[in-house]
């Protein structure tokens, strides 16, 4: 067997073993922003509750509900959507933004942790079939909804400018994520968007 034949296989090898000790954390979906799913869709498909995280997903870091998150409220509540805002962040954070877009709210929220998605989904009178999820973060945001059975859409971070410690994971994510670049749109997950995995980098 030559080099280059060794190689191959090393490199697939490396493949199958790193996307299937990462599946865990594939998302559902990627889309550029929280304002361009399309939510009547996912309405028609039988989605009845959506859980967001806040922080750079619906707003900068730190930001209060502007306008565009308002109307987006405003327009799930017409489509027949409940929403639950889950964020890890305190209170003082989480329940000003969720007033001001009318939505019910977990602070604290532990992400990754199960506990809050189900929570949210108790509130909204939803389960996991019925159910979504929309954040920008991998290893919180997305691994918490596919660790209790949810649709995960992952959305670009809207400020790129970011604390040391996110950057660092942000390095971690794209390694996940271009592993399983391959993978979206397979097994019937739904590619409801173009799936721009192999376009866009975080
Ligand atoms: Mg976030």
């Amino acid at each position: 067997m030559d080099c280059r034949e060794n190689a191959k296989r090393v490199c697939w090898g490396y493949y199958v073993i790193s996307s299937s000790m990462f599946e865990t954390f594939y998302p559902g979906n990627y889309v550029d922003s929280a304002y361009e799913i399309p939510y009547e869709k996912l309405y028609e498909r039988g989605y009845r509750g959506i859980i967001f995280d806040v922080d750079n997903t619906l707003v900068p870091h730190g930001a209060p509900a502007d306008k565009q998150a308002i109307e987006l409220f405003e327009r799930l509540r017409a489509i027949g959507f409940s929403t639950c805002i889950l964020s890890n962040n305190k209170e003082p954070r989480v329940s000003p933004f969720a007033d001001k877009v009318g939505s019910p709210y977990i602070f604290k929220g532990g992400k990754p942790s199960r506990k809050g998605y189900e929570r949210a989904m108790e509130q909204m009178n939803t389960d996991r079939a019925t159910t979504f999820f929309v954040g920008d973060q991998l290893f919180t945001d997305v691994w918490g909804a596919n660790r209790t059975g949810l649709y995960s859409i992952l959305v670009k971070p809207i400020n790129p400018k970011e604390e040391i410690q996110i950057v660092l994971k942000r390095y971690l994510e794209a390694v996940v994520l271009r592993t399983g670049e391959r993978r979206v749109g397979e097994k019937g997950r739904s590619p409801w968007v173009p799936c721009h995995y192999k376009k866009k980098k975080i």
